[in-house]
């Protein structure tokens, strides 16, 4: 199926080509056409699947561009305001249609004169219901979304909502698009949904099947050597890291910047300033790194994230879904890497059965692996490499005094120790010994002893290991890593 299939509007089509869309996404095969028959909509999708073209195309594409609010799409953020808004604006562009962006924290002046030019506006519930209730802007769209419903549901904006509606025209077409379906939301629909058609993007097709999962299984105090070394070893250009908490944010960010990588935080309470500029640095490339909690990351559109690591578990199938859809977006590939203790390994199943994919268990590599891995990497950068005349004078200089395999091997090792990998050998759990603890996990399902003969059984570390090695204890400073923003040379490539 094609854009070209659906009965869009040409500047509309166009926009979509200068987009780069070559085919539609589910959520948007089955929307388009029953937004474009006028029909109220209930869609269910998750984050990442394309819900703002789903309902963007074919609104923009039934309005007249008079020079009236023909649209509002109401969002749970101003993060989210911005990002849709500037692909509505995208979309719209060639067909003559402004967007206005409408949030709280800013002036009301120069938000009530765009919306005055805008055909779209896209708002936040707080700051449109003021703008509304003291008479500032009178709104008459015909087109009324709300976007991420179920998030501003959690983020305590039903009466708002609720309010807004009553300052709408009867006569509309309301779509609201929702990542689950609570009861809250149903109830919701309800009252502002007239006679609407369904669509639901079922579980497997909205599980990217672009974004590879792995899960680790290590010891709760081998997290942070097992992320460090994960990140060595996947060498991510640009990743989310996400935690259950703030505090567990501001602790990795610490020991990650400590082991020089390009990293940031991002949770709730952050100044929106700031969580700007630290987005921004982000998408551009400042940043390779990014921490988050759920709440904070939420709705997020960042492309080129290769790899979503979960620090920890999150607690429910949801969640994971939301947070791996970070990454393997707009037809990309991605990597989603969870970390898992032995008494979580029964938590991590439920979610493979719920998500309806397949998790890997997987050996954390050890540092020799890594350290191969580099070394493989290194040769192959220096094959690449163009010989220059400064080079060509340094090596004749260095030979008054060395001879040539000397100056090779000195030069040699100063790249080496760029690229040397720090930590212990090995980290985390063997993959037999994995497969004998989910074994034991399942068949302890429910069972009140159960827990007990979980507990103590030291076989952790035992015989069946995949690898021996037994120089686990040994600590390297970990200060000492280089390589990364360091100064010196780089081992990215
Ligand atoms: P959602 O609202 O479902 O989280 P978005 O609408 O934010 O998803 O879309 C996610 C990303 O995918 C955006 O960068 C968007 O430009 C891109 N995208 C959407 N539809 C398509 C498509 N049909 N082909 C390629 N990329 C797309
Ligand atoms: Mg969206």
């Amino acid at each position: 199926m094609k854009f070209t299939d659906f009965n869009l509007k040409d500047t509309i089509l166009a926009a979509v080509t200068e987009a780069g869309f070559k085919e539609p996404s589910p959520v948007q095969k089955d929307a388009i056409p029953l937004v474009l028959e006028g029909h109220d909509m209930i869609a269910q999708a998750q984050t990442g699947t394309g819900k703002t073209a789903a309902f963007g195309l074919p609104i923009m594409s039934m309005m007249k561009a008079d020079g009236s609010v023909e649209g509002l799409v109401i969002v749970p953020t101003r993060e989210l305001a911005m990002q849709v808004s500037d692909e509505l604006f995208r979309f719209g562009k060639l067909s003559g249609l402004k967007t206005a962006t409408v949030y709280g924290g800013t002036a009301y002046g120069k938000q009530i004169e765009r919306i005055k030019q805008a055909s779209i506006v896209v708002a936040t519930p707080g700051r449109l219901q003021d703008l509304l209730m003291s008479g500032k802007i009178k709104l008459n769209p015909h087109f009324v979304v709300l976007d991420e419903a179920d998030e501003m549901l959690d983020m305590g904006f039903l009466d708002e909502i609720k309010n807004i509606f009553t300052f709408l025209p009867k006569e509309r077409q309301t779509l609201m698009f929702s990542a689950t379906m609570p009861k809250g939301i149903r109830r919701l629909a309800e009252e502002i949904l007239n006679d609407p058609k369904t669509v639901s993007i079922t579980k497997s097709e909205s599980t990217n099947s672009n974004i590879t999962q792995y899960y680790y299984v290590v010891q709760e105090r081998e997290r942070d050597d097992a992320l460090v070394r994960l990140i060595d070893y996947k060498n991510p250009d640009k990743c989310i890291i996400f935690c259950r908490m703030k505090k567990e944010v501001d602790r990795l960010v610490a020991h990650l910047t400590a082991q020089g990588f390009k990293v940031s935080g991002l949770h709730g309470d952050m100044e929106q300033k700031q969580r700007e500029v630290t987005i921004r640095a982000f998408k551009q490339g400042g940043i390779d790194i990014f921490i988050a909690t759920d709440v904070a990351a939420r709705g997020l559109d960042v492309n080129d994230v290769t790899h979503v690591f979960n620090y920890h578990i999150p607690f429910d199938s949801e969640s994971y879904v939301h947070r791996i859809g970070r990454t393997g977006r707009g037809g990309k590939s991605g990597e989603a890497i969870t970390l898992v203790s032995p008494n979580e390994l029964r938590t991590i199943k439920r979610i493979e059965k719920d998500v309806g994919a397949k998790l890997i268990t997987q050996v954390i590599p050890t540092r020799i692996e890594v350290q191969n891995n580099r070394n493989d990497a290194l040769i192959a950068r220096i094959a690449d490499t163009q010989i220059t005349d400064k080079a060509i004078e340094l090596v004749k200089t260095l030979q008054h005094d060395l001879d040539i395999v000397t100056i090779a091997h000195l030069l040699a090792s100063m790249v080496q120790s760029e690229i040397s990998v720090k930590g212990k050998d090995n980290i985390g759990l063997g993959l037999e010994e994995v497969e004998l603890l989910i074994e034991r996990a399942m068949q302890n399902r429910g069972g009140g002893g159960g827990g007990r003969n979980n507990r103590g059984r030291g076989g952790y570390r035992g015989n069946n290991r995949r690898r021996s090695g037994g120089g686990d204890r040994n600590k390297h400073g970990r200060n000492g890593r280089s390589g990364r923003n360091g100064g010196h040379g780089s081992n990215r490539g």
